[in-house]
């Protein structure tokens, strides 16, 4: 029998509101305790956007050559500047030399609320090559390398910027990486000689050409505690398997932040679980044009187990909306229970 029907049979009209009152009350305890219950994280996670990924990728590949002296490399420094500034980040170049000439990585900054002094980085390569032909002139669209993982970043910070963190996030976009990880090298050391306190690095580097096997398998690589959050949060946010290495690959822009290398620092990497199997490696044909190539789903939940486990690292803090509501239904429950009294 419903409320009303009861309250008209009855006429006990002062009861019923009364009754109506209380559950009014536990509906509004109970709409605080659950999104207590629900991390904010989810809400991140739920921010990365397919389509908004795959954009990047394609603008970036677009440049045509981003490799390191050429001014596709220039230009895709700015767009990714750019891209930083409309989501409302600090953006900045940061200079290094390599060769007698200056170059630049791009870093975006989400300051930290309680602890800002320490930094979280998040990063990947955004210059690319091919051995093919000369990479000076053309030719080195590098979509998987590497602007999946460079779109991957981008999306994060996108997604993250509404949202408070205990630390500081960097986003950066590491350049001459094909040059042996000069550009990431040059940071890490800066960073040293500061006195910077980074605590973790997480780097993406060759996230979308899924293999021939059919498994949407990611290798993921580094010190053990990112290994295994970020394994964690691939089996919780997306539909990946994974494969597990705690050793450090020298191999990009990850290295130098490792903990046997950068003391109080922790870094690992993601990457496709078959990279020596990707037949357009360094190759002109690294293009979204080349069919069959490009996973754009696999590239997008990687990104999704990315930004979960950096959300956790870095401390986001929950909304204050959350913990308003909590304290009105806690207040409103008070007033409800001493008018029962009454
Ligand atoms: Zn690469």
């Amino acid at each position: 029998m419903s409320l009303n029907s009861t309250c008209l049979l009855n006429k006990n009209f002062s009861g019923c509101i009364g009754r109506f009152c209380t559950i009014l009350l536990l509906c509004l305890l109970l709409l605080p305790v659950k999104s207590l219950f629900a991390s904010p994280i989810d809400g991140i996670v739920g921010k990365i956007s397919q389509a908004d990924y795959t954009g990047y990728v394609e603008d970036l590949e677009d440049f045509q050559t981003r490799y390191y002296n050429t001014q596709g490399n220039l230009d895709a420094l700015e767009y990714i500047q750019n891209a930083f500034l409309g989501f409302g980040l600090n953006v900045s170049y940061d200079p290094f030399t390599y060769n007698g000439s200056t170059y630049n990585n791009v870093v975006a900054t989400l300051p930290g609320k309680t602890h800002p002094e320490q930094v979280y980085i998040v990063g990947a390569h955004m210059d690319s090559i091919s051995d093919r032909d000369d990479p000076t002139n053309m030719n080195a669209p590098g979509a998987d390398d590497n602007a999946s993982g460079m779109a991957a970043v981008l999306e994060m910070a996108k997604a993250m910027v509404g949202y408070a963190f205990d630390a500081t996030i960097k986003f950066i976009g590491f350049n001459l990486e094909e040059k042996d990880l000069v550009g990431s090298k040059a940071y890490a050391d800066k960073a040293k000689a500061s006195g910077e306190q980074v605590r973790g690095m997480l780097n993406f580097d060759m996230i979308a050409y899924p293999g021939n096997s059919g498994a949407k398998n990611v290798f993921l690589a580094g010190d053990s505690n990112l290994v295994d959050a970020m394994k964690g949060n691939a089996l919780k946010y997306t539909k990946l398997t994974t494969t597990l290495s705690y050793n450090n690959f020298d191999d990009s822009d990850q290295y130098y932040f490792h903990s046997s290398l950068f003391p109080g620092s922790t870094s690992a990497f993601a990457i496709e679980a078959e990279p020596l199997n990707n037949p357009n490696y360094h190759k002109t044909t690294d293009s979204t044009d080349t069919s069959n190539y490009m996973d754009f789903a696999y590239a997008t939940d990687i990104t999704r187990m990315g930004v979960a486990t950096l959300a956790d690292f870095a401390g986001v803090i929950p909304e204050p909306s959350t913990l308003f509501c909590f304290l009105l239904g806690g207040l409103l429950l008070m007033v409800g229970s001493r008018g029962k009294k009454l």
